[in-house]
């Protein structure tokens, strides 16, 4: 299509002519998707993890990691943080997921009870949503139950730990998937 080409030729000049802007200085964290630099489990958390959900959970988690800043969380409308199989996208910086139990719960329960044996795919979670939006999704209903159900066992398992501290406004009151 001459046309085409013949745009794509102007465009390209246009662009060899314009100089290089200068590089902006970075006022915020860089977003990644998900193969930029990316953290693991903290020792106290990872022990309080294991404890909650079994030393056979020990190679799925220490695989498992923590994309902060993350483009693709970003994408998910209001998420403040996602899951896929062995990976967590955050919106924001690990140091406030990390600080905040419910969030943990409720991400690691994702990861380690439905990525990692395969209940939870892509596929599913996205028919599971179609038929009965976010809220009442069963994965949904899962996380949301496990938090709650092991939130004070795991607070306690952290604070026994050492070297955890809650830090800054919890994040849990707002949606997460
Ligand atoms: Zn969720």
């Amino acid at each position: 299509m001459p046309c085409r080409r013949a745009r794509s030729r102007v465009r390209a000049t246009a662009l060899k002519r314009k100089p290089a802007p200068p590089r902006p200085l970075r006022a915020s964290p860089p977003m990644r998707l998900g193969s930029g630099p990316s953290v693991s489990a903290p020792p106290a958390v990872r022990a309080a993890l294991l404890a909650l959900f079994g030393a056979g959970a020990a190679q799925a988690l220490d695989a498992t990691r923590v994309v902060e800043h993350s483009l693709y969380a970003r994408l998910h409308a209001r998420a403040i943080a996602t899951t896929r199989r062995r990976r967590i996208y955050l919106r924001g910086a690990a140091a406030d997921f990390f600080a905040d139990p419910a969030l943990m719960l409720h991400e690691y329960c994702h990861v380690l009870r439905q990525w990692e044996p395969g209940a939870l795919t892509i596929v599913r979670y996205a028919l599971e949503w179609l038929r009965r939006g976010y809220w009442d999704n069963r994965f949904e209903v899962e996380a949301r139950e496990f938090a709650e159900d092991h939130l004070l066992e795991f607070r306690s398992l952290l604070s026994r730990g050492g070297g955890w501290e809650p830090r800054g406004p919890a994040l849990t009151a707002r949606r997460r998937t």
